[in-house]
């Protein structure tokens, strides 16, 4: 059943939809059963949770609001380390995940200059957060950072039709060479987005110089079997907050040895744990990159996420039609990067938008495109290494002009904000150069 009353109709239709083609005009991902995992189905947690949710049903919720029953349930093999270094912990998909590093406290006396006009004086605002994340990117930015995740899925595809088995999956060509990297849409037949992925093929690529992680020897966008210590994984160059970098996966049982290692192995380059604050926020925004169930959702296509590097592949795949069509098509949006020009231009605290906000033009008027589609704040956060508050937005093509001045507004006051970039070029390296170095 849908909650209340006036969403009933609008749900009963977009479940029609599903039931009938297989995807609704509407985004409903929050909605999905799949989003229960095996660990939150015991009659314990469920209790727990439903009570929990009968407290808050009419409260005031924050939008990075956590939950608080039935945790921890799952931690990593570095849960333990990351506590003692005083994380402060977020939940997803039931992972304990460090959002920032108490420990790292330290660093805002070094990034005092940088951090000035960067805090966030309204409780609301500055609730489930904490500047710390700031000055954690700034350090992984002039030194290195570690984090310690856990939240992806890794599904493992394995047999003699793989390939083209995925290649029906993906918008991105994955008949490639052992050891490369596709980063890629996976589409609804309608041309939206219903994920978005890191594909790796896999296979004997064994490092011919086990330790050699040098730029020649392990290139940008590709994976291979590496040795850290002790412990063998994969690892793929590559980076969702924009710096040279590798994801290593390592099996569970030497998650708490990789952590030790690679804390050693850094602790000369000065080397901190950074918060998923940084993973997913302040270094993803700064590069411009999109997050599934943010930006990409069944209701957009890769053209208006600016996602369309690929091209067109020659095998078919699900979406092909309506992905190729939505290339030439114009857009009826377009995916911008905009930065908040003023934080308090009435005067008073200055504020700092959440996500979700609607976009106004400079008249009051909130945007909507020829579809229909209203434009709104899909993720929001600071940039500290370009010393501004970042929002994304799919903009009609009227108002998707970089320099173009609009508006946002926020818990009943307008702030005036500006279009930093049309697309997806990034606002911090726009060349990539540090991810390539
Ligand atoms: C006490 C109470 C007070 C509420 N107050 C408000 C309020 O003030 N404002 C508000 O907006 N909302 C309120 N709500 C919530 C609102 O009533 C529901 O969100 C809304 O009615 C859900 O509509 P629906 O059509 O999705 O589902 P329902 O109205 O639950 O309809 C589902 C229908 O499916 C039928 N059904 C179930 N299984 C089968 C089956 N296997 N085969 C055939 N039929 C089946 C059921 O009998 C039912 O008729 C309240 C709810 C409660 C319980």
């Amino acid at each position: 059943a849908a909650v209340w009353i006036k969403e009933g109709p609008a749900i009963g239709e977009m479940v029609a939809q599903w039931m009938t083609r297989g995807y609704p005009d509407v985004d409903l991902s929050e909605a999905n059963v799949n989003r229960f995992y095996e660990y939150g189905t015991s009659r314990q947690w469920v209790k727990d949770r439903a009570d929990e949710l009968y407290q808050e049903i009419y409260g005031i919720i924050h939008p990075a609001e956590q939950w608080q029953s039935g945790r921890p349930i799952r931690t990593s093999a570095f849960y333990e380390q990351q506590d003692d270094l005083d994380a402060r912990w977020f939940e997803a998909a039931g992972w304990e995940r460090p959002q920032w590093f108490e420990s790292n406290e330290d660093l805002l006396d070094v990034y005092a200059d940088e951090l000035e006009g960067l805090h966030r004086p309204n409780e609301w605002d500055s609730r489930w957060w904490s500047p710390i994340i700031l000055a954690e990117h700034l350090h992984m930015r002039d030194h290195v950072g570690m984090v310690g995740d856990m939240g992806f899925g890794i599904f493992e595809f394995v047999g003699s039709d793989v390939v083209d088995y995925i290649e029906r999956m993906a918008v991105g060509r994955c008949d490639v060479d052992v050891g490369k990297t596709v980063y890629t849409p996976i589409l609804a037949e309608n041309g939206g987005f219903v994920s978005d992925l890191t594909i790796a093929r896999l296979g004997v690529v064994q490092s011919v110089t086990e330790e050699d992680m040098s730029h020649e020897a392990f290139a940008p966008y590709t994976a291979q079997e590496i040795t850290v210590g002790e412990t063998d994984a994969w690892a793929m160059r590559l980076s969702y907050v924009g710096e040279l970098g590798w994801e290593i996966y390592a099996p569970m049982s030497k998650g708490r040895r990789l952590w030790e290692t690679v804390a050693e192995a850094g602790a000369d380059y000065d080397i901190r744990p950074v918060g998923m604050g940084v993973y997913g926020t302040t270094g993803r925004m700064e590069k411009g990159y999109r997050l599934f169930g943010h930006e990409l959702e069944i209701d957009y296509t890769p053209a208006e996420a600016g996602l369309t590097f690929h091209g067109v592949k020659d095998a078919d795949f699900v979406g092909k039609d309506a992905y190729a069509e939505s290339i030439e098509a114009d857009d009826a949006a377009t995916l911008c990067t905009l930065s908040v020009a003023d934080h308090a231009p009435e005067g008073g605290e200055p504020r700092f938008m959440l996500g979700n906000e609607p976009v106004m033009d400079t008249d009051g008027q909130v945007l909507v495109d020829e579809e229909g589609r209203r434009s709104y704040v899909t993720s929001a956060g600071t940039g500290p290494s370009v010393g501004k508050h970042l929002l994304m937005a799919y903009l009609p093509p009227d108002h998707a002009e970089e320099g173009n001045r609009l508006q946002v507004e926020y818990m009943g006051g307008r702030y005036p904000v500006e279009v930093e970039v049309v697309g997806s070029r990034p606002l911090f390296d726009p060349g990539n150069d540090r991810i390539r170095s």
